[in-house]
């Protein structure tokens, strides 16, 4: 419904409470199928207040029903179809690649010429001087993002301690930043907030990294890389794998992780480590990853390359992280846990983490124009403790609470934890004894 129409029922509302209207009609609207009409046409107060909190329940019946403080984040619709992501060609086929002059003669470039004989390889001095004069931003230019590739050599951006979020429990952990996007599409994914990557960057450089990791390095740590990007989504032409579990045999007190949703196993399969790195994968149910995780590999084939990781040795990880919240989730989520212990031993598993969804309100907008058909938008996302959009406390302690059940038929003695959750909820759950403990 346009703004004039939620003039026609509220006139003397100004602009601004007419948008919050609007905003509460067209997600209560699109989340019950029904028209605004529908929704307004029962209202009949023309007091501001009361029409939005009535407006309010109906949007948030969980935090209504269960006195939770209700922030919601109410910007103005601004949604353009040609923002629409086309899922199109799943194929990753960059149709440029670019390299910094520094690393023309990188092994890396010669690697992704083999892989992609038909793209254009372009030289530029740098990637940042390339950012300068780069005129395309936004949406449409994120959605064109997998055709431009940047080969560089970093310089200042090796590792940082994961910056978690302010309030919560942190788990320690640092990130290896080798590399900035990726070729898989969720529609969660907060790297979408990222405007100003004009494209994927993949480091030529790698030897510099653990130049600089040994000045970096702390007692017992555990790092990885996948924050940024998928670990594993182009291993195959990168080979980072080989050079890190080399380098890792060195250091073995540290732990590093690889983290991905997909099956590009072949490298890890055939190198020789020393029983610090940790696989990891992270899990959704079928239903979410067909329609939420797009390009990436299927539930069968991520927990197929967990077992074959096992049986080379390796410690694997899994991340229950976003759990999103629909209508039958519990069973859905159990069945995931109750599947994946069917072929792997508890024995064999450095962690699992579980964190529900949640992000910066910024991403709101981006998710809506990027994906407008998408439901994990539909469900109860309000302003937490970190100001990012969550579920409500109870409810989310509810879905931890099941989760965690879950995983207890099958072994009291994982190591669990809990992404980007405040203290409270750790205390809620009984679980601070585990804090650090991963
Ligand atoms: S796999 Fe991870 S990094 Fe890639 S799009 Fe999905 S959430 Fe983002």
């Amino acid at each position: 419904m346009q703004l004039y129409k939620i003039a026609s029922y509220f006139p003397g509302f100004g602009v601004n409470k007419r948008q919050e209207i609007e905003r509460l009609v067209y997600e209560i609207s699109k989340r019950d199928k029904i028209s605004p009409e529908e929704i307004l046409n029962p209202i009949d107060s023309n007091n501001f207040e009361s029409v939005k909190n009535r407006l309010l329940k109906i949007r948030f019946p969980y935090a209504s029903r269960h006195n939770e403080d209700i922030r919601p984040h109410l910007p103005k619709i601004a949604i353009k179809p040609a923002n629409e992501f086309n899922l199109g060609d799943s194929e990753f086929s960059p149709a440029r690649i670019f390299i910094e002059k520094s690393a023309a003669l990188s092994g890396l470039k010669n690697n992704f010429k083999k892989s992609f004989p038909e793209a254009k390889f372009m030289e530029i001095s740098s990637l940042k001087d390339f950012i300068r004069d780069d005129k395309t931003s936004g949406i449409s230019s994120y959605n064109k993002r997998r055709d431009r590739v940047f080969i560089t050599n970093e310089k200042y951006d090796f590792f940082k301690k994961c910056p978690c979020t302010k309030g919560a429990a942190g788990c320690g952990y640092h990130i290896f930043n080798l590399g900035f996007g990726c070729i898989f599409d969720c529609t969660y994914c907060y790297l979408q907030e990222y405007n100003n990557a004009p494209g994927l960057i993949f480091p030529a450089n790698i030897d510099k990294f653990f130049e600089r990791f040994r000045r970096y390095k702390k007692p017992k740590m555990r790092i990885g890389t996948g924050e940024f990007s998928d670990s594993m989504m182009l291993d195959h032409i990168t080979e980072y794998s080989l050079d890190i579990i080399e380098f890792f045999n060195n250091h073995k007190d540290a732990v590093f992780e690889f983290k991905t949703k997909s099956s590009t196993i072949d490298n890890i399969l055939k190198a020789r480590h020393s029983g610090n790195i940790v696989i990891s994968w992270s899990l959704n149910p079928k239903k979410i990853i067909d329609k939420n995780e797009f390009f990436t590999a299927s539930l069968s084939k991520r927990l197929e390359s967990a077992e074959k990781c096992v049986q080379a040795g390796y410690k694997i990880g899994f991340h229950f992280d976003p759990v999103i919240y629909f209508n039958g989730w519990e069973k859905e989520y159990q069945g995931v846990i109750d599947l994946l212990f069917s072929k792997i031993n508890p024995k064999d598993i450095a962690w699992i983490s579980i964190g529900t969804f949640r992000f910066k309100p910024e991403l709101k907008p981006i998710i809506e124009n990027r994906f407008p058909e998408n439901q994990i938008l539909d469900e109860e996302l309000l302003l937490g403790y970190d100001d990012k959009l969550r579920y409500p406390y109870g409810l989310r302690c509810n879905m931890y609470k099941s989760l965690l059940n879950s995983f207890k038929k099958h072994s009291r003695k994982l190591p669990i934890y809990l992404c980007m959750e405040e203290f409270k909820m750790w205390k809620d759950l009984n679980l601070l004894r585990c804090l650090g403990g991963v």
